[in-house]
């Protein structure tokens, strides 16, 4: 199993579900929501095999911590994943964009200029937005939208800029997300929880729910689940053996 964007710091207890992850051999890409917390996480997961921790700046947290992105830029050289980064437009968040918007091109410039990261995108209510950020920045390397709620026009752009798509529980639940799920190529679609922050019947999303996104788009796409698996895995194996991307899960897996 793998759960593509995952908050493992914001757990109550991380190390049980760090323990419980490694039982169950599920790959995570720990996204976290400021670079201060870029150490800890590495701490945290120590020499987990299955675990990568991104560097981020959460865009809901650029208005506090804009001046932050200086220390993104620096830990980037530290790891080839990115995250969690972006743009939010939704009202809450909406007046800092010039702000979101400066701080995400000089993210994504440091991207291209280091060359071989994968980036994990939030564009809430922002998709046209992210999406000519990524166009102008040229060879970010390899983008992935995270929970992307655009339109169909929009998703056929970012599916043209080649990018990939981390889908959650929650983006399966209605007809609208489904639609777009399944207009997006199987082989450019990753798993996510985006726990804790999502819950289902209650209770926070932990990684090994991303068996729920498994069973949806083997739905989805008419397939068996060992086969919607199949597809899922070998999703994982591209991205992370990307030519572009340096140091990444392929030498453990
Ligand atoms: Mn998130």
């Amino acid at each position: 199993m793998i759960d593509f964007h995952c908050h493992l710091d914001l757990y109550p207890d991380p190390q049980a579900v760090i323990t419980e992850s490694a039982k169950q051999g599920i790959y995570i890409l720990a996204v976290t929501t400021t670079p201060k917390a870029f150490e800890g996480n590495l701490r945290l997961v120590g020499n987990s095999k299955r675990i990568r921790v991104a560097v981020g700046l959460h865009p809901e947290l650029v208005r506090d911590r804009h001046q932050e992105v200086e220390l993104v830029c620096q830990l980037m050289r530290r790891t080839s994943y990115i995250g969690e980064v972006g743009l939010d437009g939704s009202p809450m968040h909406r007046e800092s964009l010039p702000t979101q918007r400066a701080v995400l091109q000089r993210i994504l410039s440091e991207c291209t200029r280091q060359g071989g990261k994968i980036i994990s995108l939030h564009s809430r209510m922002a998709a046209q937005a992210v999406l000519d950020e990524i166009s102008l920045a040229g060879n970010v390397g390899e983008p992935v939208l995270h929970w992307f709620t655009g339109n169909e026009k929009e998703l056929s752009r970012a599916i043209s800029l080649g990018c990939w798509f981390s889908v959650g529980p929650a983006m399966l639940k209605n007809a609208k997300g489904q639609k777009l799920v399944s207009l997006m190529p199987p082989d450019r679609i990753l798993p996510e929880t985006d726990g804790p922050l999502t819950q289902s019947g209650g209770k926070p999303l932990s990684p090994w729910d991303v068996d729920l996104v498994t069973r949806a788009l083997a739905d989805l796409w008419g397939m068996a689940i060992t086969d919607a698996d199949a597809q899922i895995t070998g999703n994982f194996k591209e991205i992370t053996s990307s030519p572009r991307v340096a140091r990444n899960f392929k030498d453990r897996a």
